[in-house]
């Protein structure tokens, strides 16, 4: 990009241009702390707000926190910090009120809502993930509305979300989502901590999240929500690279969507004009690659020239990844070059590193694939802008 747009000045994408949108809807807001009870009148208005881009022939998604609030509450749980196995439990009360509650609020606008409780594991691995989209794209196609959450009560500490934020930036991605909507506590990214420093101001547009951006974002934390500023930006990252619009505006007030659509206050971030394809979104989004391919950079430059990674081009191999695990690829100067799906298995491209394609046939014996990843399977893109 040549052209430094003013984000104070320029314009902003308008909520009317986008198809498949994906709210997400965090504890603080859906749940009123002091009575433990769901906030009634406003989630009546969010779904009025919802009703009316659904009538419009919108496509939505609801990512929605809750379910260890409510369950804390309906068990009549003690204040203080809950224990793992506490919050799972408690997560099992909660998410079948939170599910009911869903149910009736749309229901009252005659839309219909399924529940999609998802893992980690489920976005990570390709089968399940292939297999959450096409009950997600179903439900869309009928027109229901999946109100989605993580399954908290079978997450393991390891291996979990933890947050929504990025949660649903992971699903919008998965879903083909072209906007995420992040309703918050607060209203977006501040250029400055907008509680000590009257000057700071919000941020409108952040056309792609650069340091200097994580920054404001390590400088902005709000308070209440789970993730924090961090986890938004994070969120961001993964869905802006993956091709998703994204915008952070406050929950706080009724009728938060329709005060987007008036042109409110919040922060969008913009993805690059050309959305990657499903697979390559999905490469791109990997939380969790198994291993990292050092390349030379003849082989760097071949990459970005849109071949494949040959095993000629690899000089190193780390990490303990098997055929079809996402790994990162990396650049003699160990920069990240790209990310992509390996097509052999550690101990193979261990063996074969280095090697011209008659070698790798003679060393493996078989008449395997030539590239270690190839073309298709391969998203070029250093400091996170893959395309
Ligand atoms: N999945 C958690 C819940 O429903 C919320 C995670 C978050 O607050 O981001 O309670």
């Amino acid at each position: 990009m040549t052209t430094k747009i003013d984000p104070f000045t320029m314009a902003r994408p308008e909520l009317k241009n986008f198809r498949r949108i994906v709210v997400k809807v965090g504890s603080s807001l859906l749940i009123d702390s002091d009575a433990g009870e769901v906030r009634a009148s406003w989630l009546a208005a969010l779904a009025a707000d919802l009703a009316k881009l659904h009538g419009e022939g919108r496509e939505l998604l609801v990512v929605s926190s809750g379910s260890i609030a409510l369950g804390r509450s309906r068990l009549k749980l003690p204040r203080g910090t809950l224990k793992l196995e506490e919050s799972q439990a408690a997560a099992a009360v909660g998410q079948i009120a939170l599910a009911r509650i869903w149910s009736e609020v749309l229901g009252h606008h005659e839309i219909g809502a399924g529940q999609v409780l998802v893992t980690l594991q489920d976005t990570e691995e390709r089968r399940r993930y292939l297999n959450a989209r096409s009950t997600i794209a179903k439900l869309l196609e009928w027109r229901a509305v999946p109100v989605i959450n993580e399954n908290d009560t079978v997450a393991t500490n390891e291996i979990r979300y933890g947050d929504n934020d990025r949660l649903a930036a992971r699903v919008a991605t998965m879903a083909s989502a072209d906007l995420l909507i992040l309703l918050s506590d607060i209203d977006g990214l501040y250029d400055a901590p907008p509680g000590s420093n009257p000057d700071a101001k919000l941020v409108p547009i952040v056309e792609s999240v650069t340091s200097e951006i994580e920054a404001m974002a390590g400088a902005a934390e709000s308070e209440l929500s789970r993730g924090g500023m961090h986890t938004k930006i994070e969120a961001a990252k993964i869905a802006t690279t993956a091709g998703t619009h994204m915008l952070i505006a406050s929950g706080k007030i009724t009728h938060p969507l329709q005060a987007i659509s008036d042109g409110g206050r919040c922060t969008w971030f913009l993805t690059p004009a050309n959305p990657v394809t499903a697979r390559k979104r999905w490469i791109a989004g990997s939380l969790e690659p198994k291993g990292t391919l050092t390349i030379d950079a003849g082989a760097v430059n071949a990459l970005r020239a849109g071949k494949s990674l040959l095993p000629a081009g690899v000089i190193r191999v780390d990490g303990q990844f098997a055929r079809g695990d996402a790994v990162v690829v990396r650049g003699p100067d160990t920069r990240e070059v790209g990310r992509g799906l390996v097509a052999y298995d550690a101990e193979d491209a261990e063996k074969i590193k280095g090697r011209s394609s008659p070698d790798v046939m003679i060393i493996l014996g078989t008449s395997g694939r030539a590239e270690m990843i190839h073309r298709d399977d391969l998203v070029i893109g250093p400091g996170g802008t893959f395309s």
